[in-house]
C-alpha cells in the first residue's frame, strides 16, 4: 500500500526540528564500552528479556564513530579516564552521555585517589542513573529520560 493510499485525505504537519529530534531519539546507538559490574547490567538490557530494541538502542557499536550515546557503566579509574575521554571525543555529533550507576555518577563506594569522583567532572552528562548496580529497567528508564530531553532540543548550527 502506498503512502498516499494509506494516509487518504489526511494531512500531517510538523516542524523540521521535531522531525530531526524524532529521528535522533528513536535511534540512539550506544558505544559498546563497559567499565565494571554496571556494564553487565547494560549488556543484559539489550537481551531479549529487556528488549532495548524497542527504543532503537540495541545496536551497540564497536566503533565510537558509529555511536552517539556513551553509557559510562562502571567505576572510572584515573588510569582509564583518558580512554573514556578519547572514546567520547571520537563519537559523532550530536552525542549524549549517561552516567550509569553510583560509581560513574559520584565514585560510589570508591572514595579513593585512584577513582574519578563523578564522570561529570570531565564529560557533559545528560542523565544520571542511581543504583549499585542499576537494574536493566533503570537503564531503560534513563534512555527514556534521554529521549524526552532530545525531544526538546533546539537544532544547532
Ligand atoms: S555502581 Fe556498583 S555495580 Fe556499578 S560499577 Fe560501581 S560498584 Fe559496580
Amino acid at each position: 500500500m502506498g503512502v498516499e493510499a494509506h494516509l487518504g485525505n489526511n494531512i500531517i504537519t510538523t516542524s523540521l526540528e521535531k522531525l530531526v529530534n524524532w529521528g535522533r531519539r528513536s535511534s540512539l546507538w550506544p558505544a559498546g564500552f563497559g567499565l565494571a559490574c554496571c556494564a553487565i547490567e547494560m549488556l543484559v538490557a539489550a537481551s531479549a528479556r529487556y528488549d532495548l530494541a524497542r527504543f532503537g538502542s540495541e545496536v551497540f557499536r564497536p566503533s565510537p564513530r558509529q555511536a552517539d550515546v556513551l553509557i559510562v557503566s562502571g567505576t572510572v579509574t584515573k588510569k582509564m579516564l583518558p580512554a573514556v575521554i578519547r572514546i567520547y571525543e571520537q563519537m559523532a555529533e550530536p552525542k549524549w552521555v549517561i552516567a550509569m550507576g553510583a560509581c560513574a555518577s559520584s565514585g560510589g563506594i570508591f572514595n579513593t585517589y585512584a577513582v574519578v569522583q563523578g564522570i561529570d567532572q570531565y564529560l557533559p552528562v545528560d542523565v544520571y542513573i542511581p543504583g549499585c548496580p542499576p537494574r536493566p529497567e533503570a537503564l531503560i528508564y534513563g534512555i527514556m529520560k534521554l529521549q524526552q530531553k532530545i525531544d526538546n532540543e533546539k537544532l544547532r548550527g
